[in-house]
Formats: structure tokens, sequence, C-alpha cells
């Protein structure tokens, strides 16, 4: 049978975007979906974004920290809506080269919602378009617990078109997104409390890690909340929140912001009309191909819920491009060694194993640990420690995980990735040669494993 495209992609994201170019590269007929935005979460409402504020709210402390060097600055004064309003002049401009790289890359673009009609049907703005394969990568939403009040409550997406900087802001959530807007809000000053229902927030991340970013935090005056959890939330009649949590507590703030995970993206996506299966966490399933329970149909990204970065979704797309149209070129997607980083203040860069997923998968582990004051620090006030550690196998001497919590932490675990990718071994990294003065020739220096 004949249809309109070889590859119709729902979702101009990460992983759409990717996969839709390169399949057009290698000589598919493509075509991209997509009902919102150009470039999808990461561009417009995640990384992106995200990272511009974090660099705006990184100044206060700059600021704070250049009189060591002699400096003397007039009283420091932000302004909310420049910082927004220049990110949004940047994001549209992202938008321009996204449509770029899809046209020029011989995609046809249909702005608009798509919905699936049949497992090889899909129809966007009254029209529909047949293709031999179908990719779903519709990405995900911020998901807010259905509580009392939760209609006055904020995620993600509304937080970077604030109209002005909550005074008071409670940052619900214990995960990547909660911990980095408190470090946002807290830099740009606002007074700003970080709510999490467990003991230590950073669940999953090591155990050291967690406790000295706690800590750094703490020091820097972020008001960390744990064990604590919203029961509902009303509306003042001076436009204020009032909060009540499980505890009884009340708490008064102008702003709720959830960060308690995300959802996968399936509103009025016609999957029903295609034998196409959820998970028990209701993500899309998929098999180690990308394709779901519907043969026609494959999908990737957040939307499978595997791992939600964007370099994951990226690989994802790109695997699928490959798989379909240059075979010869398919390598499946390595989900060992992804190295990630929490663009909190300070950072935290981590790739590997934690100690606990090391001791737990049977290893039996060496651990170096080094904590120091960062040398920039040493002409200022400021106490900042930087965290670093390795957790290596006793047995063959490889370094199963670096983590590090400071400056710049996700560039310098950028390059340890490939060291841990090709297998290094805690002999490798002592016999690398540091470069001096930085704080990344630490991961090369520790020679000597903490006790127990
Ligand atoms: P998306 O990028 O979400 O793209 C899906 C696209 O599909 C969207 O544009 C959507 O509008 C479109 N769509 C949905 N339904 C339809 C439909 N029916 N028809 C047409 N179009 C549709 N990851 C990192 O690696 N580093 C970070 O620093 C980072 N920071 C983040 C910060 C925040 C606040 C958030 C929310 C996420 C962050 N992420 C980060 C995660 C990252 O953004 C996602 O993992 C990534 O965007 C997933 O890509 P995707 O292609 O699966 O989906
Ligand atoms: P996460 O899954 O990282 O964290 C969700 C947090 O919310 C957890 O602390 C969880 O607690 C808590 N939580 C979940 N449900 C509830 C509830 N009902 N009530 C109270 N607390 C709740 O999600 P995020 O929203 O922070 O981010 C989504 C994903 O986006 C991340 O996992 C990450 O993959 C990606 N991302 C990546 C970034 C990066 O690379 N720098 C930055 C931002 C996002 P508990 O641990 O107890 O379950």
């Amino acid at each position: 049978m004949a249809y309109d495209f070889d590859l119709y992609v729902i979702g101009a994201g990460s992983g759409g975007v990717r996969s839709a170019r390169f399949a057009a590269g290698f000589g598919a007929k493509v075509a991209v979906a997509e009902s919102r935005y150009l470039g999808g979460t990461c561009v417009n409402v995640g990384c992106v974004p995200k990272k511009l504020l974090v660099y705006g709210a990184h100044f206060a402390e700059d600021f704070e920290q250049s009189a060591g060097f002699g400096w003397t600055l007039g009283e420091a004064d932000f302004d909310w809506t420049t910082l927004i309003a220049n990110k949004d002049r940047e994001i549209n401009r992202l938008n321009g080269i996204y449509r770029n790289l899809l046209v020029n890359s011989g995609v046809t673009l249909h702005e608009g919602h798509a919905r699936l009609i049949d497992p090889h049907q899909v129809e966007v703005n009254g029209q529909r378009y047949s293709a031999k394969h179908i990719l779903i990568a519709t990405g995900g939403w911020p998901q807010i617990p259905d509580i009392p009040g939760r209609e006055h409550a904020i995620s993600s997406n509304e937080a970077f078109f604030l109209k002005e900087l909550p005074k008071r802001i409670l940052v619900v959530g214990g995960g990547y997104i909660a911990v980095e807007f408190a470090g946002i809000f807290h830099g740009l000053g606002a007074d700003t409390k970080l709510l999490y229902r467990g003991e230590l927030f950073l669940r999953g991340f090591d155990g050291a890690v967690r406790k000295h970013l706690q800590e750094e935090l703490t020091k820097r005056g972020l008001d960390l909340q744990f064990n604590a959890d919203i029961e509902r939330i009303e509306k003042q009649a001076d436009g204020s929140l009032k909060v009540t949590l499980k505890d009884g507590r009340e708490l008064a703030t102008d702003c709720v912001f959830y960060a308690t995970g995300r959802r996968p993206m399936l509103d009025n996506l016609g999957l029903e009309n295609t034998g196409v299966k959820l998970d028990k966490r209701g993500f899309i399933e998929v098999d180690e191909q990308y394709q779901s329970a519907e043969p026609s149909i494959l999908a990737i990204g957040d939307v499978i819920g595997r791992v939600q970065l964007t370099p994951v979704a990226l690989a994802e797309g790109m695997a699928v491009a490959r798989r379909l149209f240059k075979p010869e070129q398919y390598r499946p997607v390595d989900y060992n060694m992804i190295p990630t980083a929490v663009f909190s203040l300070p950072n935290i860069g981590t790739v590997g194993l934690t100690e606990e997923q090391a001791r737990e998968a049977g290893h039996k582990v060496r651990i170096f640990e080094s904590r120091f004051r960062p040398m920039k620090l040493t002409l200022t006030e400021c106490q900042e420690r930087t965290l670093m550690k390795l957790v290596v196998d006793a047995d063959t001497d490889k370094v199963l995980g670096c983590h590090m919590v400071g400056p710049d932490a996700g560039e310098i675990v950028q390059g340890l990735a490939i060291a841990l990718k090709a297998g290094a071994t805690k002999r490798d990294f002592d016999e690398t040669i540091g470069v001096h003065p930085t704080a990344a020739e630490e991961f090369v220096t520790m020679r000597t494993p903490v006790a127990g």
C-alpha cells in the first residue's frame, strides 16, 4: 500500500525532531506534527530556560564574593521582568532554529494537534495523513496531586512565565525540578521553602551527595522542610495563600510550586484507535526497539518513561531513525553510565552507580571521598565546600561511579563519563595527570579510601 509518508512523528521535542531529521537525512519521506512549541519541553519549558534562570540566580553569590577580590559594588537590584523577557527572546530564536532544522532537512511540518485514527493514520487540523510508521514522541506533563486548592498551585510550565518574582514561595517535591527551582527562587531573592514528603530529598542519588547538598543549601539559608506534605491550599482575601500541612502546621506564602513528577502526554492522542498498550505506570509500553504493541507504532522519550532526560530522548530518536531507514548503522541505546546533573546551587554531577546501588548489586567497594573549600572561595567569607566521591570495585579496581557536589559539577562529570564508559580503573584515574589548579584534579588525586 502507498502511504503519504514513510514516518509520521507526533511531537517536535527533543526525541521527535532528532528522529525526523535523521530519518529524512537517510532518504525517508517524513512529517512531524507539533501542537505547542518547536523544540518541545527542553527548549521551551525545561532544560534551556531553566539553565538561563540558574545562571541568573548565580549572580547573587558572585556579587557577594567579589568583595574578597577587592570589588566594591553598588547595591544590587534584580528585575525579574528583564530576565524573563530576555529568556523569551532567546527561546523564540531557538524555536526558529528548530523550524529551519526541520524544513532544511526536508521534513514536512504540520503545526497542530495530532490524533491517531488507526494504526497507520493521523489527523491534524482536519486533514488525514497515512504513514508506514508512526512515532509517538509526545513527552510528558507536570503532575500535581489532587489536593483541595490545587488550582492555586503552579507547575514548572507556569514558573517560566510568572509576571513577577513571588516574595514568598513554597516549592513542593524532592526531585530534580524542585531542587533546581528552589535554588533559582532563593538565589533571585524570594523567601523560599522546599517541602519534601520524605526524610531526605533526591531519592536515588548517592547518600553522601544528598546529605552534602542538604548541608550546603541550609548554609545558604534555603529553608528545607523534610517529612512535610501539603493537605490543602486556600486563597486569602489579600491574594496570598494559606497552606495547611498534613501535620497541622499552617504556612503563609504567595506561590505554591509543585514539582512532583511528570505523567506521559497522551491527551486526546487517539490511542484507543490502535493496539498500543500502556505499562503499569501509564507510560507507553515498548520493546527494546521502541516498538509498541501495535507493530506500526513506535514511541520514544518521556512518553515511555524510562529515563526522562533530553540526551536520552535524542539517543532513542536516533536509534529509531537508524533502525527503520539505515539498519546497517543501528546500535541499541546503552542505558548504562548515563551522566546527569542537577543544576542546583551548588550543582550535582553524577555518573554510574551510587555507593548504595553498588553494594546492593553485590560489589565489594572501596570508597574515595574528598571535601574541600574551592580555591575561589578562599578570599571570601563563603564557607561552601565541594564533595567528590568515587565508588570503586575492590576486586576489579573498576570505577563504578563518580559523584560531585560543587561548582561546574555537570561540566566535570561529562568527561568522567567517557572514562567510566571506557571501563576506567582507579589505577587509570591515579595515573592521569591533573590539571592544576582546578577542582577537577581532585578526581585523580584521591589516594586513601574512606575507612569502613
Ligand atoms: P518533549 O520534549 O516534551 O516533546 C514533546 C512534544 O510533543 C512537545 O513539543 C508537545 O507539545 C508535543 N505534543 C504532545 N502531544 C502532541 C500531539 N498530540 N500532537 C502534536 N504534538 C504533540 N533534561 C535534561 O537532560 N537536562 C535538563 O537540565 C532538564 N531540565 C528540565 C527542566 C524541566 C523544568 C523539565 C520539565 C524537564 C527537564 N528535562 C531536562 C527533561 C527534558 O526536558 C525531557 O526529558 C525531554 O524534553 C523529553 O523529550 P521528548 O522528545 O520525549 O518530549
Ligand atoms: P522527579 O521524579 O525527579 O521527582 C518528583 C519528586 O516529587 C520526588 O521527590 C517525589 O518524592 C515527589 N512526589 C511525587 N509525588 C508526590 C506527591 N503526590 N506528593 C508529594 N511529593 C511527591 O520529578 P521532577 O518533577 O522533579 O522532574 C521530572 C523529570 O524531569 C526528572 O525525573 C528528570 O528525569 C527530568 N529533569 C531533569 C533535569 C536535569 O537533567 N537537570 C532537570 C529537571 C527535570 P519521592 O522521592 O518520595 O517519590
